[in-house]
């Protein structure tokens, strides 16, 4: 994987930084910024971490997770990074300081925003790409910086079993290792640190799911968090569990957010990019996992929803 060098040059001339990470934050994102911060610090830098939302309990295990600030600082810092994420609306603030502007991002996004972006749309994570820049700007890979980079490989390769999980992600984990993770204490916090009532929650959705051929939607509404306790970081990777089904092609998840307005999770086993689908919504993501929002009621939008992705499977009889 090669770094532009006027990435480097750029990270290497400045004193200050400001790091953003997308809404919704997932542990790509929280790795990534906490270990490039880490690294910058070390080397001297005043590093800012902001974020839009609260970071979900899940990723708490992560060193400095409290060091985020929710709101953009009033210094104009000598350079912004955007990670995880190509563009000001995915980070839900309407713009940030930077004399100067860099994106570190794998998603599939068309935008210019920034004036050095750096983006591998075939890259497993961002956390392998802040692996590859920490390892050119020279600095010590301590054993921090390396639980926080392997949590986010871990996460964004579904443990390394996406089609995106290359030789080189291999690479950098064996030596993440070698710098001291534990990778059962990664996956005991991230994967087996289920509370019962998310577990409640799961079940829910999972008797509500509705088959229809190569389509399975799975939903969560606002009674079913009522019902159960929970909120909306206890349905990560519902749209994951969905598309497992054998013969399922494309899972999509509902999420209420508000009233007459829900989250679209989509997941594909690969025929179909859903990434492109997102797009029509408003939304992005990759070729295999991508969201956007949409308004209506839930009985609408689940049939705007499938009918879209039906007609991109070539199955959607009108
Ligand atoms: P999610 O379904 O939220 O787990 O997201 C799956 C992928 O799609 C992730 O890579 C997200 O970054 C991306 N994604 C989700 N929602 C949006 C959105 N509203 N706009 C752009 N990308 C999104
Ligand atoms: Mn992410
Ligand atoms: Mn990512």
């Amino acid at each position: 994987m090669k770094v532009p060098d006027k990435l480097v040059s750029a990270i290497l001339e400045a004193r200050s930084f400001l790091i953003v990470i997308h809404i919704n934050p997932d542990g790509d994102a929280l790795g990534s910024a906490l270990a490039l911060s880490r690294v910058l610090k070390n080397m001297g830098r005043e590093v800012t971490l902001l974020n839009n939302d609260p970071i979900p309990q899940v990723y708490r295990f992560l060193p400095g997770w409290e060091n985020f600030i929710r709101t953009p600082p009033q210094t104009t810092p000598d350079v912004l990074i955007l990670l995880d994420c190509g563009e000001i609306e995915r980070t839900g603030f309407e713009n940030l300081p930077g004399k100067l502007k860099l994106v570190v991002d794998h998603h599939l996004t068309k935008q210019n925003f920034g004036d050095i972006r750096w983006g591998l749309s075939d890259a497993s994570s961002t956390g392998e790409m802040v692996y590859n820049l920490i390892r050119v700007l020279g600095a010590p890979m301590d054993k921090d910086t390396a639980l926080c980079i392997y949590t986010a490989i871990v996460t964004d390769t579904g443990g390394f079993r996406y089609a995106s999980t290359s030789p080189s992600s291999f690479r950098a984990a064996a030596e993440l290792l070698e710098a001291g993770v534990n990778p059962w204490h990664v996956t005991e916090n991230v994967y087996e640190s289920i509370s019962s009532e998310r577990m409640a929650l799961m079940g829910k959705a999972l008797s509500a799911m509705k088959r229809n051929g190569e389509v399975a939607v799975i939903s969560v509404t606002d009674s079913m968090y009522k019902e159960t306790g929970t909120s909306a970081e206890d349905t990560e990777n519902f749209a994951n569990l969905a598309r497992s089904i054998k013969g399922v092609e494309v899972a999509v998840f509902l999420r209420q957010i508000g009233s007459g307005s829900f989250k679209v999770s989509m997941r594909s086993k690969g025929r179909v990019n859903v990434a492109a689908i997102a797009e029509a919504m408003g939304g992005g993501g990759h070729h295999n996992a991508a969201g956007g929002i949409m308004k209506g009621r839930f009985d609408e939008v689940e049939k705007r929803v499938t009918t879209m992705v039906e007609d991109a499977l070539g199955s959607h009889k009108p």
